[in-house]
C-alpha cells in the first residue's frame, strides 16, 4: 500500500506544528517529563466517556498525560458484548489495578439526542451500525416517557449514566475484580459533565465490592 504524507494537507501540517510546540514547551518546563513517562503508566482511574470533542477528560479534570486511562465511545455506553471496552477494563484492572472507574455522560450529547429521536418514532428494524449501537439507549429512552411525553435530554443523559453503572456492576470483568481484590476492588462512579459551565456533577451512585467501606482513601499496593 502506498500513500502520501499527511503534511501535504495544511490543516494536518498545522497539527504537527502544534505538536512540536507542545512537546518543546513540556521539555522546557519539565525536562524529566518524557523520560519519566516512557517506561510505563500507573493511572489510578479509568474514564469511560463520550467521544464528544468538547469533553476531553484529561483537560477538563486538570490532569496530565499519564493520569487517566481512557475509553470513549458514542454516549458512554457499555454492553457485555463490547470486547473493546472489556479489554480496556481488563488491562486497567489487572495491569494497573485502577481504584476507580468513572462513567461520565455530558449535557447536550449527540448520541443521547439521536436515541431520544429514535424513541419518538415508530419502531423499525435497526440496520446501520449507528442504529444498532444506539438501540439500547433508545429503548431506555422509551421507558422514560411520561404518557406521550418524551423525557428531557438532561434526564436521558443522567438515566443513561445510571444504567451504565448498573451494567458494569453486573459484568464479569468487574465481578472478577471484586473476587480477586475483595474489599479493595474497583469502585464504579457515575458523573455528568455540564458543557454549560465546565463543571462535573456526581450522581451519587457509586458502587463497590461487597463489604467495602465507602469513602475510604484507597491505596494502590501494586507498585
Ligand atoms: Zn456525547
Amino acid at each position: 500500500m502506498s500513500g502520501q504524507s499527511s503534511l501535504a494537507y495544511p490543516e494536518m501540517k498545522e497539527l504537527f506544528d502544534r505538536n512540536d510546540q507542545w512537546a518543546e514547551s513540556v521539555r522546557r518546563q519539565d525536562p524529566g517529563f518524557f523520560p519519566k513517562h516512557y517506561p510505563g503508566q500507573r493511572p489510578e482511574i479509568l474514564w469511560i466517556g463520550c467521544s464528544d470533542a468538547r469533553v476531553p477528560e484529561t483537560t477538563i479534570m486538570g490532569c496530565q498525560p499519564g493520569d487517566i486511562f481512557v475509553h470513549r465511545n458514542i454516549a458512554n455506553l457499555y454492553s457485555p458484548q463490547d470486547d473493546s471496552l472489556n479489554a480496556v477494563m481488563m488491562i486497567a484492572l489487572q495491569n494497573f489495578k485502577v481504584k476507580h472507574i468513572v462513567i461520565t455522560g455530558h449535557t447536550n450529547c449527540v448520541g443521547c439526542t439521536t436515541a431520544l429521536n429514535v424513541s419518538m418514532l415508530p419502531k423499525t428494524k435497526a440496520t446501520t451500525p449507528l442504529q444498532k449501537y444506539i438501540e439500547p439507549l433508545a429503548t431506555l429512552s422509551g421507558t422514560l416517557f411520561d404518557g406521550n411525553r418524551p423525557p428531557s435530554l438532561d434526564l436521558l443523559v443522567e438515566e443513561n449514566v445510571l444504567q451504565q453503572v448498573k451494567n458494569l456492576s453486573e459484568c464479569d470483568v468487574i465481578k472478577n475484580d471484586w473476587k480477586r481484590r475483595g474489599t479493595d476492588g474497583v469502585r464504579v462512579h457515575g458523573w455528568v459533565y455540564h458543557l454549560e459551565d465546565g463543571t462535573i456533577r456526581d450522581l451519587n451512585c457509586t458502587i463497590g465490592p461487597p463489604g467495602h467501606i465507602p469513602g475510604q482513601r484507597m491505596v494502590n499496593n501494586y507498585f
